[in-house]
């Protein structure tokens, strides 16, 4: 458990990047929101300079303007050229140097403000993300402070200083990690939930849902492209029959069997899914008249060549599949799967076990021609 704390395993690449969009949008936040007020925080402290020592005060206020000041540069994006938590880092690094030169100028001012020195590292927890980015957050101010309290400090009160300031960055780390660890773990359950709602429990394809988003977006390409589009919808010829002959739980794995089937037989570019019972749609992009009918007549003779086992014998099975090709006067895609519905419907009335194209003359129309 400690361990996946300190180091997470890596997520999946979607995830982590989706993870990564979001942490950079809440320093956007943070760099806009929270920084300007620690800013005003940072210049009241000079209050406390005052009570301090106030013989030096004079000296420390310019110093805290100027840096909150520089930090401003950092509450917005496009002033520097740096990612949201970029900003962020710079933004701790500016009101690090402020509030330890202000020290540094104070008498005794590390004795009295190293907590206030040594608070920053946990705005960091926040901000990285990473051992490395941890490390850059935190280096500058380390550096900083230890050059200046090695001017003003006893070795032993400086060991002292160090020691505090290390085990701070100790326990700063140990908050990122638990911050880094439920950010991960929220990750993991978002991409779950999403998996679960765009996905099929059965099969593991697409739902209907996602696969009427994929279509949406790939009919808007072909269009604006001029570019090939195919459709093909399948049907389990008489598969009530495999239920009732079989039972539900071999229906299921037949079901399970034709899924695999088509993802094997599918190219990345391709999009499958279930779209209802034992009904399923592919969605074919790039693909004309002869590549979609030549794929819907392999998908047919692989459907057909499976066997499942099951306690009565193999169970055998074949689909019929209607293909449908895109063009313009398809306003949508509900247009195109009525298309390739009708003639699935078709390869149905023909004898099932066959492809057809929708708007192709009917086999026997063919023979008798
Ligand atoms: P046709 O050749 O005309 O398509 O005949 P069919 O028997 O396949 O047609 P129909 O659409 O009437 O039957 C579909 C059957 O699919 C009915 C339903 O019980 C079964 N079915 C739907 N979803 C599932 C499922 O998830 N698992 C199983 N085992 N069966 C399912
Ligand atoms: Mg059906
Ligand atoms: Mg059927």
């Amino acid at each position: 458990m400690l361990l996946d704390i300190l180091n997470p395993a890596p997520l999946p690449p979607d995830a982590e990047r989706r993870l990564h969009e979001k942490h950079e949008a809440r320093m956007s936040q943070l760099a806009a929101a929270m920084a300007p007020m620690l800013g005003i925080w940072v210049l009241l402290f000079v209050v406390w300079d005052y009570f301090v020592d106030s013989a030096h005060v004079l000296w420390t206020l310019p110093v805290r303007i100027s840096f909150v000041a520089l930090s401003a540069l950092g509450y917005r994006p496009g002033i520097l050229p740096l990612s949201p938590s970029g900003r962020c880092v710079y933004v701790h690094w500016m009101f690090s140097a402020a509030i330890i030169l202000s020290e540094f100028l104070l008498e005794d001012g590390f004795r009295y403000g190293l907590v206030g020195v040594v608070a920053g590292v946990f705005f960091v927890a926040l901000i990285a993300q990473s051992a490395a980015s941890f490390l850059l957050a935190v280096s500058a101010p380390f550096a900083l402070f230890l050059i200046c309290a090695a001017l003003v400090r006893p070795l032993p009160e400086l060991a002292n200083d160090v020691v505090f300031y290390l085990l701070a960055m100790g326990i700063a780390y140990a908050l990122m990690s638990m911050i880094r660890f439920l950010r991960h773990s929220e990750a993991r359950l978002e991409e779950e939930l999403l998996r679960q709602a765009t996905h099929d429990s059965l099969t593991g394809l697409y739902n209907r849902g996602r696969l009427n988003e994929l279509a949406a977006r790939e009919m808007a390409l072909a269009r604006r492209h001029r570019r090939p589009l195919a459709v093909l919808m399948l049907d389990i010829d008489r598969f009530k029959l495999v239920n009732d002959t079989y039972g539900h739980d071999v229906g299921d794995r037949v079901i399970r069997r034709l899924a695999d089937a088509c993802r094997a037989q599918m190219r990345e570019i391709d999009h499958v899914g279930r779209f209802g019972g034992e009904e399923f749609v592919c969605i074919l992009p790039e693909t004309g008249r002869e590549a979609a009918l030549a794929c819907a007549e392999r998908l047919r003779t692989v459907i057909e060549a499976q066997r499942v086992d099951s306690a009565r014998g193999e169970v055998r099975f074949t689909v019929s599949i209607g293909v449908a090709l895109y063009d313009e006067a398809h306003a949508g895609w509900e247009e195109l799967l009525k298309d390739a519905d009708a003639a699935l419907y078709r390869a149905k009335e023909e004898g099932r076990n066959r492809v057809v194209l929708a708007g192709a003359p009917a086999q026997a129309a063919l023979r008798a021609g």
